[in-house]
Formats: C-alpha cells, sequence, structure tokens
C-alpha cells in the first residue's frame, strides 16, 4: 500500500469530530436552559434572550460542519487502512484498483505479443525454426525432438 494518511487529513477527521461534540454540547445547551427560563418566566423575573436559540442554531451548524469535515477526511484515510467506511473505501480505492488492472493490461499485452512470435503468426522472422530432417515438419530452435515423428533434431 503505496498510500499514506496525510496528517492533514487525521487532523481534519478529529477536528471534525471536536467539532461535532462541541455543537452537539452547544445544541443541547437550549433544552437544559429553556426549562429553567420557563421558570424564571414564570416568577416573572427574566425574559428569555435570543440568545438561547442562537447557541442552539450555532451548535447544529457546527454539527453539520464537523460532519463534512469528517467526510472529506474519511475519503481520504479509508483506503488506508483506517477504514471507516466501506463504501468510501472502496471509491478511495479505486484509482489503484484502476492501476493495477492497467498493470496487468500491459503484462497480458507483452505476453501476447510474446505468443504471437512464438507461434510465428504475425511476425515470424523473429522466431527459427528447424526443418525436421526425417519429415520435413519445422520445430522450434530449442527443440531436441520432432513434434510430427518424434526424430531427435
Ligand atoms: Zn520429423
Amino acid at each position: 500500500m503505496g498510500k499514506q494518511i496525510s496528517p492533514e487529513r487525521k487532523g481534519l477527521f478529529y477536528a471534525g469530530l471536536v467539532i461535532q461534540v462541541i455543537g452537539g454540547c452547544l445544541f443541547a445547551v437550549p433544552f437544559i436552559a429553556i426549562p429553567i427560563i420557563m421558570m424564571r418566566m414564570h416568577r416573572g423575573s427574566d425574559s428569555p434572550g435570543p440568545g438561547v436559540m442562537l447557541v442552539a442554531f450555532i451548535g447544529f451548524a457546527l454539527i453539520a460542519i464537523g460532519g463534512a469535515m469528517r467526510g472529506i477526511a474519511a475519503k481520504g484515510v479509508a483506503g488506508s487502512g483506517l477504514v471507516l467506511d466501506p463504501e468510501k473505501a472502496r471509491r478511495d480505492l479505486e484509482p489503484w484498483t484502476r492501476m493495477g488492472g492497467g498493470m496487468v493490461k500491459d503484462a497480458l499485452d507483452e505476453a501476447d505479443i510474446d505468443l504471437k512470435n512464438l507461434g510465428g503468426g504475425s511476425r515470424p522472422e523473429k522466431v527459427i525454426m528447424i526443418k525436421c530432417r526425417e519429415c520435413g515438419k519445422l520445430n522450434e530452435e530449442d527443440s531436441k525432438f520432432c513434434q510430427e515423428c518424434g526424430k531427435p533434431i
């Protein structure tokens, strides 16, 4: 595996996680604060400021931002061992799979050329054939016995 986890992406993932946790805390604040504020309102002391709902909104935004950051980070690190999502890992590994496939294809192309040469189909001048003295059958240069009659060459 030649792909490395870049520290930036690793950091991005954990930063996203921390932001989500902070966002979650902020988002929870109004649900804790509102009953207290309601009680205060009932007593007629304070009025609930819009700040409480703003805190919830910021918390919600942080959860979304943190999630997006983790998503971006995950696409980068998924293929390098720290698998967070199999689907993302597959997408991340796609360039590698393509590269591997390309290498196999190249090897097959080379093998194909070699086979053509050996077979004497398209470029027979590259292969030296020896004619059997007994039957006239053309045999490969390194053959010890004739393919046709089995006599030593
Ligand atoms: Zn022969």
